[in-house]
C-alpha cells in the first residue's frame, strides 16, 4: 500500500505553464521509455514512480511501444496507476503515443486515423484509464495525408480519450502546417516533444524553439541527459549495467565514442562551476525558451534523486552559457 508524502508540493518542484494553456506541469517529468518493460526490475520500477510523485512529479510519458516487449510499461505503469495511484488520478497528467513500429500488419504504426484510435484504445487497456491527458503523434508519416492525422488527434480530444494533442519529432514545415491544421479543427496543439540537450541542440538551430514560443506552445524536451552521457558517467568508457552496455538499450555505444571528447569537456567545465555534469544538463535545457519541462528517464530511484537534485542547483550564468555553446554549438 503507497501512501503518498503530504509534503510534495512544498514547493521543491516548480511547475511551468505550457505555452499560452491552462496547464502546469512539472520541471522535470518522467519517462518510462527504458527501465519499465518486462524486462525490467519491477520492484525499482514502482518505487521509481512513487518516489516521483512524492517529490512534484506529476507528469508521467509514455508510449504504445515502451517495453520492452511492446506495450510492458503501458500494463505495468498501469497496474502501478490502478494499485497505487487511483485516488490521485486526478493530480496526474499521463501522456501516450502512437506512430512508432507497434503490432504486425498494414495497421500497426505510422499515422494513419486506424492506427491511431486502435492504439490509442490499446493504450488506454494497458494504462487501465478512461482518457489520457496528452495524447500524441509520434513521429510524422511521410505517406499518410496530414490532414488525416491530425484528424484522428482532434476526434481523440473531442471524444475525451484525451485531454490535449501533441506532436513530437515533427520537422519545422510539417510542425507548422500540423498545428494549423488542428487549430481549423478546433483543437490547439498544446505542446510539442523534440529531442534536446547540449549535444542535440536540432530544436534550437532549426528555429522550432523560436517558433513555438511565439505560437504559445510550450516544449516538453527528451533526453535532456543524451540517453545517460551528460551524466558523466561515461568519461572513462561504458560502464557495466549502462544503457550503453546492454544489448536492449537505444544507446550505442559509437553515439558515445563519437561525443567523448565533448563530455570529458563538458565534464570539465561542470566540475569548474561546482555541480555534476547532469545538472547542468539539466539547468541548460531548463533555462531555455520555451521549454515547459525537462522530461528524463531514470533506472533507479538513487538517479531520479541525482537528477531532482538539479532543482537546487544554482541557474547557469552568461558566460557558463557562453563557454557551453564554444564546446557544443547550436
Ligand atoms: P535521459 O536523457 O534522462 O536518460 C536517462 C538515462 O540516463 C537513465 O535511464 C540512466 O540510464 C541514465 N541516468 C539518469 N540519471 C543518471 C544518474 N544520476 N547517474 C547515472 N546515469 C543516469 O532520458 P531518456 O533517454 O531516458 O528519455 C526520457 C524520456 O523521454 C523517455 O522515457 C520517453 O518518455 C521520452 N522519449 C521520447 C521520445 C520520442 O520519440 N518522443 C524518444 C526518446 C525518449 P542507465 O543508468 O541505464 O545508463
Amino acid at each position: 500500500m503507497f501512501t503518498a508524502d503530504p509534503h510534495r508540493y512544498d514547493g521543491r518542484m516548480p511547475y511551468r505553464r505550457c505555452g499560452k494553456s491552462g496547464l502546469l506541469l512539472p520541471e522535470i517529468s518522467l519517462g518510462c521509455w527504458h527501465n519499465f518493460g518486462h524486462a525490467d526490475d519491477q520492484h525499482e520500477a514502482r518505487a521509481i514512480l512513487r518516489r516521483a510523485f512524492d517529490r512534484g512529479i506529476t507528469h508521467f510519458d509514455l508510449a504504445n511501444n515502451y517495453g520492452p516487449p511492446y506495450g510492458s510499461a503501458e500494463e505495468n505503469v498501469g497496474r502501478y496507476l490502478a494499485e497505487d495511484f487511483a485516488c490521485h488520478r486526478d493530480e496526474l497528467v499521463i501522456s501516450s503515443k502512437a506512430g512508432h513500429d507497434m503490432w504486425q500488419g498494414p495497421y500497426g504504426e505510422w499515422g494513419s486515423r486506424k492506427h491511431l484510435f486502435s492504439s490509442l484504445d490499446q493504450s488506454l487497456r494497458r494504462l487501465r484509464l478512461d482518457y489520457v491527458d496528452i495524447f500524441y503523434s509520434h513521429r510524422p508519416d511521410p505517406d499518410t495525408p496530414l490532414e488525416e492525422t491530425m484528424g484522428a488527434l482532434a476526434t481523440a480530444v473531442q471524444q475525451g480519450k484525451a485531454l490535449y494533442a501533441g506532436l513530437s519529432k515533427y520537422p519545422p514545415k510539417k510542425l507548422k502546417r500540423a498545428v494549423a491544421l488542428l487549430k481549423d479543427m478546433g483543437v490547439r496543439c498544446l505542446i510539442y516533444q523534440p529531442p534536446y540537450s547540449i549535444l542535440n541542440r536540432w530544436p534550437e538551430s532549426k528555429g522550432i524553439h523560436d517558433w513555438l514560443d511565439e505560437k504559445g506552445i510550450g516544449s516538453i524536451v527528451f533526453s535532456p541527459l543524451a540517453q545517460g552521457m551528460l551524466t558523466g558517467k561515461y568519461t572513462d568508457g561504458i560502464p557495466e549495467g549502462s544503457r550503453a552496455a546492454r544489448a536492449e538499450g537505444f544507446l550505442q555505444t559509437n553515439q558515445v565514442e563519437e561525443q567523448h571528447q565533448k563530455l570529458i569537456a563538458l565534464d570539465g567545465l561542470a566540475k569548474e562551476a561546482g555541480m555534476p555534469l547532469h545538472h547542468l544538463a539539466l539547468r541548460w535545457v531548463l533555462a531555455k525558451r520555451p521549454v515547459v519541462s525537462a522530461l528524463i528517464g531514470a533506472r533507479t530511484v538513487a538517479q531520479l534523486d541525482d537528477s531532482l537534485a538539479a532543482l537546487q542547483a544554482p541557474e547557469l550564468d552568461k558566460a557558463l552559457l557562453a563557454r557551453i555553446d564554444e564546446i557544443s554549438p547550436a
